[in-house]
């Protein structure tokens, strides 16, 4: 795909330069190899494992004094948010996402406990293991929660319902936790399934049964509709998949645009997405290509600060922690160069990330020529070989 369409070329300069400034692009290694779609395959199945309360349980596990009592893993300060609650803590409304202080105030004996990501890592690395003694496919969707396709029947069971039970067995066993199973054919209702018996449930869904389980369900428990489309959804009247089923594709198209057949598909229980397993990420970049060559440091500086700041937001939401930047520039003439510095630990924050960047840089400026491209790429991520550089929970490390 040409990185500047060429019709942009034509465009007033005004235009250019907010084109320019917006669009960095994204340069990334070992994500998402496979097809999203093959509908043409047949009945699938799926199973969806997500540990119950997970980084809560984890602590009461550890901490017997904690064990019974509503517990926020979180901060406790004034601005502080909770990041996962017990399901002591739940009774009083506690929940993920809710400032600390409004947890408080609905439960005042809340326990507060520091998270404690190492241990969430080790226990995600085991269950993780254990998913794939049963499935060559396992997509994760966070350190607690992944997707099975165990349709070729690896551990020769019998059934998904049978796998489903041995992989919640073998977890209790193995990390004296808890998970919720659902098992459908398809990854939209297995999610919903293995949430409707928690904590420690187990829910099927056969092919068949699907579209009647989906439209009792509140379209607030729907993955993928966050609460914005949610809320516009009920201003229109629709409450639950039997509302959303009620509505053609017509009307869905002119209120959901490009979202309607989507949201046709799962009002009826179809969704036809691939478990895609995720390959490690090797790096992660950005880089952007100027309308105008820069020459004047103070320009190429504000470039270089512009990419990293790209390139950080997402090394967060995955966060990736990565030890090696490179930098490459790309001249007038089109000769292309890279430098890469090694740091001795991970990149933590994105000041981090421009300081490097820069010091790199500082030794090719003033620049011998115009620089019409300048990109940024962070690698060498802790614990490469697996895949937590990709799973770890992104809504939490900006929750905290
Ligand atoms: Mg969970």
């Amino acid at each position: 795909m040409p990185f500047c369409p060429p019709a942009v070329k034509s465009m007033p300069p005004v235009i250019e330069n907010i084109m320019a400034t917006c669009y960095v692009r994204r340069v990334e290694d070992g994500e998402n190899p496979a097809p999203g779609h093959d509908a043409a395959a047949s009945v699938r199945k799926i199973i969806h494992v997500d540990m119950d309360a997970f980084y809560a349980s984890v602590e009461q596990r550890d901490d017997p004094a904690l064990r019974g009592k509503p517990v926020a893993v979180g901060g406790s300060s004034r601005r502080g948010v909770v990041a996962a609650a017990s399901y002591e803590a739940r009774k009083f409304g506690v929940r993920s996402a809710m400032p600390s202080i409004t947890a408080k105030r609905q439960c005042p004996d809340l326990v507060f406990v520091p998270p404690r990501f190492d241990a969430y890592r080790e226990v995600s690395h085991q269950i993780r293991a254990i998913f794939h003694d049963y499935a060559d496919e396992v997509e994760p969707l966070s350190l607690d929660e992944a997707y099975l396709d165990v349709s070729r029947d690896k551990g020769s069971l019998g059934s998904a319902t049978a796998t489903a039970n041995l992989i919640r067995r073998r977890i209790r066993e193995e990390t004296g936790l808890t998970a919720s199973a659902g098992v459908s054919y398809n990854k939209f209702i297995a999610k919903l399934a293995s949430d409707q018996n928690k904590p420690d449930g187990l829910t099927v869904i056969p092919p068949g049964k699907g579209a009647a389980f989906v439209q009792t369900l509140s379209i607030r428990r729907f993955h993928g509709i966050g609460p914005v489309t949610a809320a516009k959804m009920e201003g229109l009247g629709i409450f639950s998949g039997a509302d959303l089923a009620a509505k053609d594709a017509m009307w869905l198209a002119e209120h959901f645009g490009n979202n309607a057949e989507w949201l046709h598909n799962l009002a009826r229980g179809i969704d036809h997405r691939r478990v895609r397993s995720n390959r490690p990420l090797k790096s992660l970049g950005g880089e952007r290509t100027f309308f105008n060559d820069l020459i004047a440091d103070t320009e190429i500086r504000e470039a270089l600060a512009h990419v990293c700041t790209v390139v950080w937001d997402r090394a967060a939401k995955k966060g990736a922690r990565g030890r090696t930047v490179t930098l490459k520039l790309r001249y007038a003439d089109f000769q292309t160069i890279t430098r890469a510095r090694s740091l001795p630990a991970p990149i933590l924050d994105g000041a981090a990330l421009l300081a490097a960047g820069e010091a790199i840089l500082a030794p090719l400026l003033p620049t011998p020529q115009g620089i019409r491209l300048l990109g940024v790429t962070l690698s060498k991520f802790e614990g490469e070989e697996d895949e937590d550089a990709v799973a770890a929970p992104a809504d939490l490390l900006s929750l905290i």
